[in-house]
């Protein structure tokens, strides 16, 4: 089985949603750097507060600051069984990530393009919330917050209609080069993220079981 995954694709494809279950049903560590990135906010630290003004307008967090945080995930789950969400997002990142992995003798088994049409992901996040503590994903409608306390239920702030423009512009500056990157390696599935998460999630362990 593929066991050091990426996942990348457009906002609101079901990176995070998808990953979190490798996790739990597969025992994958879980490695959302926006999710790093938001724990830092919350937190206040120095690399919280030099993120918040890129994540809130929906920009991409600087190159530089990201290599430390996924450096030390990376090590922490001794560089196998990881699921990448969300990184990486720049060729600089995907670059760095290859001679990163390189350098501990490994290398990424495939990265899933999960993709997605545009209306799809303007409905998907606009009824997109997350759980304030954990950061676990829900869908108002394909998967509501049931027993969950609604005060600890928000909406993210990147996730109001004013950034998710800028979102979806900056993943469509950074994708093609990406995708390109791992197309030439051989390493890209893309993998249709339209459909139930149930039906997704089998695309997806279907590509983790081919040979
Ligand atoms: P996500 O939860 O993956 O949608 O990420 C939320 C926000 O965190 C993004 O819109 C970026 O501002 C920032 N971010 C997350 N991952 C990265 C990355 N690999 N490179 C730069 N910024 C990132």
């Amino acid at each position: 089985m593929k066991t050091r995954l990426a996942l990348f694709g457009p906002p609101g494809a079901g990176k995070g949603t998808q990953a979190y279950f490798l996790s739990e049903r597969l025992g994958f560590t879980h490695i959302s750097t926006g999710r790093m990135l938001r724990m830092a906010e919350r937190e206040d630290s120095p690399l919280g507060r030099m993120a918040q003004a890129y994540t809130a307008s929906g920009h991409l967090v600087p190159d530089d600051l990201m290599y430390d945080l996924v450096e030390r995930a990376l090590n922490d789950c001794g560089f196998d069984r990881f699921v990448l969400d969300g990184f990486p997002r720049t060729l600089a990142q995907a670059r760095w990530l290859s001679a990163f992995l390189a350098k501990e003798g490994r290398a990424l088994h495939v990265v899933i393009f999960l993709d997605l049409a545009d209306e799809m992901i303007i409905a998907r996040l606009s009824r997109r919330r997350v759980h304030k503590v954990t950061g676990e994903s829900f869908h108002l409608d394909a998967r509501p917050p049931v027993g969950v306390d609604p005060a600890l239920i928000i909406q993210r702030a990147d996730d109001r209609p004013e950034s998710v423009v800028e979102r979806l512009h900056v993943y469509r500056r950074s994708t093609q080069a990406v995708a390109d990157y791992f197309r030439e390696r051989g390493d890209l599935r893309r993998v249709p993220a339209a459909g139930t998460f149930d039906a997704v999630h089998d695309r997806i362990i279907r590509v983790l079981y081919e040979p």
